[in-house]
């Protein structure tokens, strides 16, 4: 069985919130997976970091629906791998327009089938593991501090406050062709996967956010982790994801039975009213640009999802 909480956040500064997220728990998760888990920091003048973010989720989601269920963890990091790079493909073409050139956006996400997790990795969000009190970040920062970390130049505490810690070596729709870091992890009953925004990471030690989900209900830790960065200057939108794997035993699913899974998205999704097909229901995304048909498995609820403090 699986939780999940999910929270983005405008921060204390700014004016708008360029970070998007997914949490879709089954059956809307697509691929007939248990969760898919994204958070995206859009970068880009005015509204175009906001365009960014929210495009490549939608496109990560629609392509994850798109593609045939594979049979194996590893081609489920390949199809995640694909849906970013599909994501990578979409934001740079919406780049060429003039209003939204130069936009991009970070791509931190999770496919947890089972006991399987895929992993998929642009940019400077994070995922983290909690397993066995044990809390540490399982992807790598595709930054210019990062890269100075590894070399051995600078150490990890003074990359925190590096005034060069936002510039990125890697993000998504900003050229043609991305590199995409992928892997799996098995997961273990207990396990807790965190990802979130810079703006979260930035203020908020891995120790408490470690502790903070670990002790708290998922949704809860989101609120009170948001609630962290903003109380210490806010300065970033920052966004949080949270699953607790509680069992990875298909027949302790007590989820299936549950009619209010909590699946959220900063994408804006109809509420109600959609033509079945099949199990299958054909949705449209409303974005900044245009209508996108998604195609999600199993009964829909969705809302829009974007809240302020
Ligand atoms: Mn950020």
């Amino acid at each position: 069985m699986l939780k999940l909480g999910s929270l983005s956040d405008v921060g204390m500064v700014r004016e708008t919130n360029q970070d998007a997220f997914c949490a879709l728990l089954s059956p809307n998760a697509p691929l007939a997976a248990d969760a898919l888990l994204a958070v995206a920091d859009g970068m880009g003048g005015h509204a175009a970091g906001d365009v960014a973010s929210r495009l490549a989720i939608q496109t990560l989601v629609a392509s994850l629906g798109k593609a045939a269920q594979p049979d194996q963890p590893g081609d489920y990091r390949d199809r995640l791998k694909q849906a970013v790079i599909d994501s990578n493909s979409k934001v740079f073409e919406a780049a060429s327009q003039p209003e939204y050139r130069g936009m991009g956006t970070t791509m931190t996400a999770a496919v947890i089938i089972g006991s399987s997790a895929a992993i998929a990795q642009v940019g400077d969000s994070r995922a983290y593991l909690l397993r066995n009190g044990g809390f540490q970040q399982i992807t790598r920062d595709h930054s210019w501090v990062q890269e100075q970390v590894s070399a051995g130049a600078i150490t990890q505490e003074q990359a925190k406050t590096h005034p060069r810690r936002n510039v990125l070596t890697r993000a998504v729709g900003t050229a043609a062709n991305v590199e995409v870091d992928a892997g799996v992890i098995e997961l273990e009953d207990g396990d807790r996967l965190l990802l979130c925004s810079d703006g979260l990471h930035g203020l908020v030690s891995d120790e408490e956010m470690g502790k903070m989900i670990l002790e708290q209900e998922p949704q809860e830790a989101c609120t009170n982790l948001v609630a962290l960065a903003n109380e210490r200057g806010g300065n970033d939108n920052s966004t949080v994801v949270v699953a607790v794997i509680e069992s990875t035993d298909p027949d302790s699913d007590a989820n299936k039975k549950d009619p209010d899974r909590l699946h959220r998205t900063t994408l804006e999704m109809p509420g109600s009213k959609h033509k079945r097909s099949g199990r299958r229901k054909l949705l449209l995304v409303l974005t900044s640009i245009v209508w996108v048909p998604l195609w999600l498995i199993g009964k829909l609820i969705a809302a829009p999802f974007k809240k302020r403090n």
